[in-house]
């Protein structure tokens, strides 16, 4: 987004900092400093493994224990004798880094790809998978199910079936919003497939809508992409969403 880069950029230091000035800063600070000088997003959703070098993710994990530590003591819990939260910044930190977001710092996962030798061109529906994030408004867990239609072409590259969960999980274990996860992980499905007709239909359940707020236990959020062949044949796009119904 324009506003936030430019703000990204008012941020930036003028000067360039010498690689020893920047080994002194904190590594949240050093990985900064490198997306801003690559002009790079950073969003909640956004991967930026390629900014993290080696041990910075422990330097991270500290870094987070120590602000959730501060977290407790604000809420005015007493970690000291409550032996239930002695270790709670601890956990937190790795359950956020190693857990739960670990789609923001590992890389993409490796996908093999293979050329469509018996060129398949029928539709090919993957799923449900199950898929666990969480909302970056609240930070709180969105659990649901995906379901992934391809119409491969002749020059379709083709995945093994168990790589679209890894796909799915990596694009989903990061704070979002349910409508940009589907867009993401159509937009990496699109880029590695290129089929003719790529739909996604994901239905979860968002935690901050029972845990908190309008404490509605029955709202489950839907949303689907269609792309190529199924935004323009409904034909397509009715078999699509029968043959999922029927998988339920
Ligand atoms: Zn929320």
């Amino acid at each position: 987004m324009p506003q936030d880069q430019s703000r990204d950029a008012a941020r930036t230091p003028a000067l360039i900092l010498h690689e020893d000035d920047l080994a002194r800063l904190p590594a949240s600070e050093r990985i900064r400093y490198r997306l801003v000088g690559a002009e790079r997003r950073y969003h909640a959703n956004d991967n930026i493994s390629a900014f993290v070098r080696e041990g910075e993710l422990e330097e991270l994990k500290a870094e987070v224990q120590a602000k959730m530590a501060e977290v407790l003591k604000a809420l005015v819990i007493d970690t000291e004798s409550d032996h239930n939260t002695q270790d709670t910044a601890k956990r937190v930190a790795k359950m956020f880094i190693d857990e739960v977001f670990r789609g923001r710092y590992q890389p993409m996962p490796e996908v093999t790809e293979f050329p469509n030798v018996s060129r398949l061109n029928e539709l090919m529906i993957v799923g449900p998978i199950t898929v666990r994030s969480a909302c970056s408004h609240h930070m709180c867990p969105i659990l649901g199910r995906v379901w992934i239609g391809i119409l491969p072409n002749e020059h379709s590259n083709l995945i093994g079936l168990s790589k679209y969960a890894r796909i799915a999980d990596w694009i989903m274990t990061r704070p979002q919003i349910q409508e940009e996860a589907v867009t993401m992980l159509a937009d990496e499905l699109q880029a590695r497939v290129t089929p003719d007709g790529l739909a996604i239909v994901m239905e979860a359940d968002h935690f901050c809508m029972q845990w908190r707020g309008v404490k509605d236990n029955d709202s489950a959020m839907t949303n689907s992409v269609m792309r190529g062949a199924f935004l323009k044949d409904p034909n397509l796009r009715r078999e699509f969403l029968s043959l999922l119904n029927k998988k339920e």
